[in-house]
């Protein structure tokens, strides 16, 4: 038996990266999975967004569990599609139990450098996507006195990082949505929490602006990130998490193991914010 058997995970930012390693998670434990994800022609970052491959690649992984993905191409900045994918997850696998609201992007600039775009996009898909994904599934999840939330935020979310302005203007706001969520929906029976991962191994972090910009703040090389350590940003382990271990706490989160768990926030960060 899984964690998750019979159960139904809608997951966004779900064809790549850290919501791949959830869908796979979850088809592991039991669940079947909708995968929520533009793809790389709606808009655009200077690392890229999922692509149809990418989606096609996280349904093979998930079915080759022996669970159904449903597929859907949504962006979180839009209410209808989001209020589509969740009449769809409901009209092809009958309920949902589990909602990730994982989509995000990254970008860099001084506040005083952000444009409308930069900050408009930014708050549009990492807070009020959020809102936007949850706010689609819990007329169901209310319907049916039962489930669990969980939101991605970020050390960003509890800590100031220079140069990552909306992104922690953001990632804060996502912690504060968390929180208010978790309070209005435990009437219902369903819970909400946040985890709030360290630098991770995805698509996000793994190109040239990201590294120039790292290797400015902490110094040193790909080969010294990786082996980690405090000079790099944590006290235990590598730099760059895989996207397993923020995956295996949101398994933990959305099992009944955390029946009594709503309202925090996990980091998973190996010590990060420990340091000064
Ligand atoms: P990623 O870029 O690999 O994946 C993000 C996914 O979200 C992509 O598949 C992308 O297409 C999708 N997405 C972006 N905008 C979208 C939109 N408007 N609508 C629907 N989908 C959209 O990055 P990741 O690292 O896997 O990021 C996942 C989450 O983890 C994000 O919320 C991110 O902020 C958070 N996070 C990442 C790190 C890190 O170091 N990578 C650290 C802390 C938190």
């Amino acid at each position: 038996m899984g964690l998750l058997e019979g159960k139904v995970a809608l997951i966004t930012g779900a064809a790549r990266g850290q919501g791949r390693a959830h869908a796979v998670t979850c088809a592991r434990e039991g669940a079947d999975v909708v995968l929520v994800d533009v793809d790389s022609e709606v808009s655009a970052t200077t690392y890229g967004l999922a692509t149809a491959d990418d989606h096609a690649e996280t349904v093979k992984l998930v079915e080759e569990y022996g669970r159904r993905a449903v597929d859907v191409v949504a962006d979180v900045r839009d209410q209808a599609a989001l209020d589509a994918a969740v009449a769809r997850a409901l009209a092809e696998l009958g309920r949902i139990d589990i909602v990730i609201a994982n989509a995000g992007i990254h970008s860099f600039g001084p506040f005083w450098e952000l444009d409308d775009a930069a900050w408009d996009d930014m708050v549009g898909t990492n807070l009020t996507g959020v809102w936007r994904t949850v706010k689609a599934a819990t007329p169901h999840l209310i319907e049916r006195g039962s489930g669990s939330v969980v939101v991605t935020a970020s050390v960003n979310g509890l800590e100031a990082t220079a140069g990552f302005t909306h992104y922690v203007a953001a990632k804060h706001g996502v912690i504060g949505l968390m929180k208010n969520m978790a309070v209005e929906l435990a009437p219902h029976g369903v819970r909400c929490n946040a985890i709030a991962p360290g630098a991770i191994d995805t698509p996000m972090t793994n190109h040239q602006q990201f590294w120039d910009w790292f290797a400015g703040r902490e110094g040193g090389t790909q080969d010294e990130w990786v082996a980690g350590g405090r000079h790099y940003g944590v006290l235990q382990g590598t730099t760059f998490l895989t996207p397993q271990v923020i995956a295996d706490t949101a398994l933990y989160l959305n099992s009944d193991l955390a029946a009594h768990v709503t309202g925090v926030t996990i980091p998973v960060d190996s010590g990060h914010l420990l340091l000064p």
